[in-house]
């Protein structure tokens, strides 16, 4: 079955440095990014998972290829253009939370709609709330709440602009485990509930198992692809890919 997708690339190739520090990050990938789904990208320590997220995300400017998001092609868009195309069609959840201290909750979750100039759909803000589960806590500061609520605000704050594609890099890697249940279970709903498309890099095959579809990634390419992920599945599947790539 061919479905729709949110965001993907061809050919895309990331080379850092050169010379004797070269390295190339991604290597000829073609990937697309399913809308409406949760995709996870699986793959050993500097496989090239941060590095593809980032490119697809307009973050980092791929070598050669190209990538697409929406029904924007990335390559060849000045600063300002990729500025605007990140700020309107993607979301973004990082391992270390990244909420501004001084605001509150609420403010940091209402922040990506303000620099836009645009107000919460009441709809959406109020299904997203209710999903987030911090209605007691929404004018808190960061600092005043746990690491798994302070996640969750970051997420809420990633889906309130209703963006193509929510991407997180390792989003439960400083949680515990209730914490990343609650966490996953949330992104997990973002995509059943909203019709969100998530792209989600992690290391742990129960995180991955929340996902409808594992990409795995080794030494800069996609090597193998798992639908319907269970924890057991995901870890036989990474053993293989440790005995090809060691
Ligand atoms: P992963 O997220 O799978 O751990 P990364 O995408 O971060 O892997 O990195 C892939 C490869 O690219 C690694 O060899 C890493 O050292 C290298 N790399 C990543 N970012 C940079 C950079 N800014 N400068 C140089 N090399 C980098
Ligand atoms: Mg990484």
């Amino acid at each position: 079955m061919k479905t729709k997708a949110a965001a993907g690339a061809k050919a895309l190739t990331k080379i850092y440095g050169a010379g004797d520090s070269r390295v190339v990050a991604l290597d000829h990938v073609d990937v697309e990014f399913h809308t409406g789904r949760f995709t996870a990208i699986m793959g050993p320590s500097g496989s090239g998972k941060s590095t593809l997220m980032h490119c697809v995300a307009g973050l980092d400017e791929p070598t050669s290829g190209t990538v697409f998001l929406g029904d924007a092609v990335l390559t060849g868009l000045g600063d300002n253009q990729l500025t605007a195309l990140r700020r309107d069609r993607v979301g973004f959840v990082f391992q270390a939370f990244n909420l501004l201290p001084t605001l509150t909750a609420w403010e940091n979750i209402t922040l990506p709609l303000d620099l836009a100039g645009r107000r919460p759909d009441p709809e959406l803000a109020a299904t997203i709330m209710d999903a987030v589960g911090l209605a007691d806590r929404l004018h808190h500061r960061p600092s005043q709440l746990s690491g798994g609520q302070q996640q969750r605000v970051a997420c809420a704050r990633a889906l309130i602009t209703g963006p193509d594609v929510v991407f997180a890099d390792e989003p439960t890697g400083a949680l515990d485990s209730t914490a990343s249940a609650d966490l996953l279970g949330l992104l997990r709903r973002s995509v059943d509930d909203l019709g969100q498309t998530v792209v989600m890099v992690t290391h742990e095959p129960a995180a991955a198992a929340y996902a409808d579809r594992v990409l795995f990634l080794a030494d800069g390419r996609l090597v193998d692809e798992l639908a319907a992920p269970t924890a057991d599945r995901v870890l036989d599947r990474m053993k293989n890919l440790e005995r090809v790539t060691v």
